[in-house]
């Protein structure tokens, strides 16, 4: 399958849609899922376009991951979190609903399981107060 530009990640990195963004440099950006499965859940995007893992050209991984590492550590201590989990979906029958690589970095807490995968939709007053904490520990570190 092709690459399609008018998915709803592109558009975020075109700044077409809004996103509750929590950082972003020359390579990738994150920002909140608007559908948590749990307190922090972030998604971590290369700019560069790909549908996923699988036609992505391998130079990207190495920035992404960097970031994606940056991401976990800022959710973990943001949300004084004991663990983070790291999820990325390849086409529909591995759970994949939008087709713009992306990771999912999501802090957890022991003895808390996850919710639904694009389960509800979180309150957008939730998601800005989260985006704010993460962003306030990665300006301090
Ligand atoms: P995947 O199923 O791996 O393709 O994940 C797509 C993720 O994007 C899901 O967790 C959705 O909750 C999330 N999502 C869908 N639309 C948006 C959006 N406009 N902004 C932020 N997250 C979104």
């Amino acid at each position: 399958m092709k690459y399609d530009d008018t998915n709803i990640f592109a558009r975020i990195l075109r700044g077409e849609l809004p996103a509750h963004k929590v950082y972003e440099d020359d390579t990738a950006i994150a920002f909140m899922d608007l559908m948590p499965q749990g307190t922090g859940h972030t998604l971590v995007l290369p700019r560069a376009p790909s549908r996923n893992l699988l036609d992505a050209d391998p130079a990207t991984f190495g920035p992404l991951m960097a970031v994606v590492q940056k991401i976990a550590r800022a959710t973990k201590e943001a949300f004084a979190a004991d663990g983070v989990t790291v999820m990325q979906f390849n086409e529909p029958a591995a759970g994949q609903t939008v087709y713009h690589l992306h990771v999912h970095v999501l802090p957890r807490f022991e003895g808390v399981a996850l919710k639904p995968h694009t389960g509800q939709m979180e309150k957008p007053e939730v998601l800005a107060a989260n985006a704010e904490k993460i962003r306030a520990v990665l300006a301090n570190s």
